[in-house]
C-alpha cells in the first residue's frame, strides 16, 4: 500500500490554476470586437428566444467601499466623499433608461446590488435608482431583491429604507470571526456586530440572509475555518458561501500586503474546506454547487432538487432568466447573442453614458461551440454530471469529446471523476476539483497567458 502517492498528486491538482466559470467564455477572453454598437444591437435585435416578454435580471454593479479590505478580490476602491456617489447614482439611474429605451419595458425577476458596498450610495440613492429602474423596466414581478451589504456598515435608518424598496435577500460579508485573522485581513467585525445586523434585518422583513465565509486565509487554521462555521450556522442564515481566498497580488494590488508565509498550502486548504462543509451539513445545511450551502427549502435547495441549478456572475443561482443587463462600472451582462462588459474605470463609465452612449467596451459574441461548451460546464458545476454528447446533439452538434475525455483521466485516475457509457461525473470526493473537470472542456483555456486561482 503506497497512499502518500495519490494524496501528492491530489493536492497538486489543488493547487492548478483554473477559472471559477461563472460564465463561458471566461472574462479574460472577452475582446474589444464587442463594443457600444454591438451591444445596442443586440439589445434592439430581441431575438426569437427567449421569448421578449420573458422576465430578465438586473445586476448593479457599485465599485465603492468606506476602506479596503486586504483580501478583497472584488472590482471596488475606498471613497470618503458623498459627491462621487451621487453622480455615479446619476449615471446608474441614466444608463437604466438607456438601456430600456432599446429593449422596451421588459419586466425584471431578479435585481442584485453588487459591489463593493452597494448601500454606500445612501439610501436617497438607492430609492432614486429604484424608481428609475421602474420607469425604465416592470418591477412589478419581481421575486428577489437582493443586496450585498457590510454589516460593519449597517443602521436601522438604512434598513428601513431597503425594506421600503423591496430587497427581500441580503448577503453579508462574514469571512472569519477569529480577532487574529481579521486583523490579518484588514477587516474587524465582532460575532456580535453580526449578529445586530442580521437582527436588523429581520426584524424590518428582509428574512432571507447570507453570509460569505471563506477559508484560506491568511493566519487561518482549520480551527478558526470550523468555529466560524459554527458560529454562522447559529445565527441561521438560509444560505451560506464558502469561498476560497484567491490569492492574485497580480490581478488586485491591496493583496501585495498580505505576507505569503502566513497562507495556507493545498493541503490545509482542503483540509479547511472539508471542515467547514463537515459543519455546516450537520448544522442542516444542503451542499450546493462545490461552494454554496442552503436550508432546505430555501430556493437553491429547491432548485436542485429540481435539477434547475443555474451558474452566473453572482455564482449558484436559482434565476433561470437568459438575460441579465448589468449596469455600472465594470458590470457584465448577458444576452442570447453572447456577453457584455462596461468599461472597468468609473471615469471611462461615466464619461459614456454622459454623453448618452452604452459603456460597453468587451465582451465577447457565443460561436456554436461557444454555447455548446458553456452548457456542458454549467451543468457540471452545478450537477457535477453531464453528458457532454448529448448536450452537443441538442444544438445539432455531433461531437464524442474524445480530447476532453483523455484531459479528464489525470482526475479519474485520483477517483476525483468517473467516464461511462458517455457520462462524466465528478465524484463525492471530486466535488471540490470541479473547476478543473470543467476545465478540460474549456477551449480557450492558456490562450493568452491568463492567470486564474489555484482550484481549491
Ligand atoms: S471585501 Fe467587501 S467591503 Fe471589503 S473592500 Fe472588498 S467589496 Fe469592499
Amino acid at each position: 500500500m503506497t497512499p502518500a502517492r495519490p494524496r501528492l498528486e491530489t493536492h497538486a491538482l489543488a493547487e492548478q490554476n483554473v477559472p471559477r466559470y461563472t460564465s463561458y467564455p471566461t472574462a479574460p477572453h472577452f475582446t474589444k470586437d464587442v463594443g457600444p454598437d454591438t451591444y445596442a444591437a443586440w439589445l434592439e435585435e430581441r431575438l426569437g428566444a427567449p421569448p421578449v416578454d420573458a422576465p430578465l435580471s438586473l445586476y448593479l454593479h457599485v465599485p465603492f467601499c468606506r476602506e479596503l479590505c486586504l483580501y478583497c478580490g472584488c472590482h471596488t476602491k475606498a471613497i470618503r466623499q458623498q459627491a462621487p456617489l451621487d453622480a455615479y447614482a446619476e449615471s446608474l439611474a441614466a444608463e437604466a433608461a438607456l438601456v430600456g429605451e432599446r429593449l422596451g419595458p421588459r419586466p425584471i425577476s431578479h435585481l442584485h446590488w453588487g459591489g463593493g458596498t452597494p448601500s454606500i450610495l445612501n439610501g436617497r440613492n438607492l430609492a432614486r435608482i429604484v424608481a428609475d429602474l421602474d420607469a425604465a423596466f416592470d418591477l412589478t414581478a419581481m421575486r428577489e431583491h437582493a443586496i450585498e451589504l457590510d454589516p460593519r456598515h449597517l443602521d436601522p435608518a438604512l434598513v428601513r429604507v431597503l425594506a421600503g424598496l423591496g430587497v427581500n435577500r441580503a448577503s453579508l460579508g462574514v469571512q472569519d470571526f477569529s480577532p487574529s485573522v481579521q486583523e490579518a485581513i484588514g477587516r474587524i467585525q465582532s460575532y456580535e456586530q453580526v449578529a445586530r445586523a442580521a437582527a436588523m434585518l429581520r426584524e424590518a422583513g428582509i428574512a432571507s440572509l447570507n453570509f460569505d465565509l471563506m477559508y484560506g486565509l491568511p493566519r487561518q487554521s482549520v480551527d478558526d475555518v470550523r468555529r466560524s462555521a459554527e458560529q454562522a450556522a447559529r445565527l441561521a442564515p438560509q444560505r451560506i458561501a464558502l469561498f476560497g481566498y484567491a490569492h492574485v497580488p497580480w490581478f488586485r494590488a491591496q493583496q501585495r500586503l498580505i505576507d505569503t508565509a502566513t497562507l495556507a498550502g493545498p493541503a490545509e486548504r482542503l483540509r479547511q474546506a472539508g471542515a467547514a462543509r463537515e459543519v455546516l451539513l450537520a448544522a442542516g445545511y444542503r451542499a450546493i454547487g462545490f461552494d454554496h450551502f442552503a436550508m432546505p427549502g430555501d430556493d437553491l435547495a429547491r432548485a436542485v432538487q429540481a435539477g434547475a441549478l443555474r451558474r452566473n456572475f453572482q455564482g449558484y443561482t436559482s434565476d433561470g432568466a437568459e438575460i441579465l443587463i448589468g449596469l455600472g462600472a465594470s458590470a457584465i451582462g448577458r444576452l442570447p447573442q453572447g456577453f457584455v462588459q462596461n468599461a472597468p474605470d468609473v471615469g471611462g463609465y461615466q464619461r459614456a453614458i454622459a454623453q448618452g452612449r452604452l459603456a460597453t467596451v468587451r465582451g465577447v459574441a457565443f460561436t456554436l461551440d461557444d454555447r455548446v461548451r458553456g452548457r456542458i460546464i454549467e451543468a457540471l458545476m452545478c450537477d457535477f454530471t453531464v453528458d457532454p454528447q448529448a448536450i452537443a446533439a441538442q444544438f445539432g452538434v455531433n461531437d464524442s469529446f474524445a480530447a476532453e475525455r483523455a484531459a479528464l483521466a489525470p482526475l479519474a485516475e485520483q477517483g476525483l471523476v468517473s467516464v461511462a457509457g458517455g457520462r462524466v461525473a465528478v465524484t463525492e470526493a471530486g466535488r471540490p476539483f470541479v473547476r478543473l473537470a470543467a476545465a478540460a472542456f474549456d477551449a480557450y483555456l492558456d490562450q493568452g497567458g491568463k492567470r486564474h486561482s489555484v482550484a481549491v
